[in-house]
């Protein structure tokens, strides 16, 4: 793991941008259209942010030190208070949106909030202001875990959404795990409801190839006894899960935040073309 990867992985807030139109070519069943927010400005180049965070259910602390906070001085993580602070500003903006996909996490969070939170929570999962993508108890990996456990761990996390919020996932968010395989592509992606599958981790010369050819983003046909019934749009991300660069969120990093609105931007973009933000962010 790089250094950058360990400073990221407590609040990795990452920033996916999907320029245009949201709407994607409907693929196998369960296709709903995207809500967009404030909606599509004609004229404009169109850009989404979507919030989110990776949280690993035990990887260089455990379980129960990622989610208070402890042990810090060897990774600071603390998703307790990532949810605290999620719920705060989406309450705040309702223009806001944020998804979250580990269960483990959430639902130790869900189960100690009075049930004033717990309303106003479910009031943000309606509004699609908060999404539950994947929704599995982890994120699990896919190289060598075997299939079984694959399926018992995403049920736990998705009956749980469903009890609480009556709600099914539809977004395959695997942007952490080792290894891509066949069975997540078709049984625990297309045929469990999905709508598409999102990653980060793949060779890196595949990634310069695929960047390259601009196939980053295909028709996964996981399966040849299902054929195209169970495809399913997969797009691996052209960089790792990490935010774009110069956009910095972690408390620790050694940056001020991106300062850009309507009154510098001209002259940011005019100053430093695609990276406007880039002489913001050097320590005053
Ligand atoms: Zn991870």
């Amino acid at each position: 793991m790089g250094k950058a990867e360990t400073l990221g992985l407590g609040f990795r807030l990452v920033v996916v941008l999907v320029v245009g139109c949201l709407c994607r070519e409907a693929v196998g069943s369960g296709f709903v259209k995207y809500e967009t927010g404030s909606g599509v400005v004609e004229g404009k180049l169109n850009v989404h942010l979507v919030a989110h965070s990776h949280d690993d259910v035990g990887w260089l602390k455990t379980v129960d030190q990622y989610y208070v906070g402890s042990n810090n001085s060897i990774q600071g993580a603390c998703v307790e208070n990532t949810l605290d602070s999620v719920v705060e500003s989406l309450v705040r903006d309702p223009n806001r949106k944020f998804v979250f996909a580990e269960m483990a996490f959430f639902q130790r969070w869900w189960l100690t909030q009075s049930p004033g939170i717990q309303a106003l929570v479910r009031k943000l999962v309606d509004a699609g202001q908060l999404e539950f993508v994947n929704g599995g108890w982890c994120m699990h990996d896919e190289a060598t875990t075997h299939y079984i456990d694959m399926i018992d761990q995403t049920t736990l996390g998705h009956r749980a959404i469903k009890a609480q919020f009556n709600k099914t996932p539809r977004a395959g968010w695997q942007i952490d795990p080792f290894g891509h395989s066949a069975v997540q592509a078709y049984l625990l992606t297309a045929e469990l409801g999905f709508d598409s599958v999102h990653f980060a981790r793949i060779d890196y010369q595949d990634r310069a190839k695929r960047k390259e050819d601009k196939s980053l983003e295909v028709i996964w046909r996981g399966s040849k006894t299902f054929g195209s019934s169970s495809q399913i749009f997969a797009n691996a991300f052209p960089v790792h899960y990490n935010p774009p660069p110069g956009f910095h969120f972690e408390v620790f990093e050694d940056v001020v935040p991106v300062q850009i609105h309507n009154e510098n931007l001209k002259h940011h973009v005019k100053t430093n073309g695609w990276q406007p933000w880039r002489s913001c962010c050097k320590k005053i």
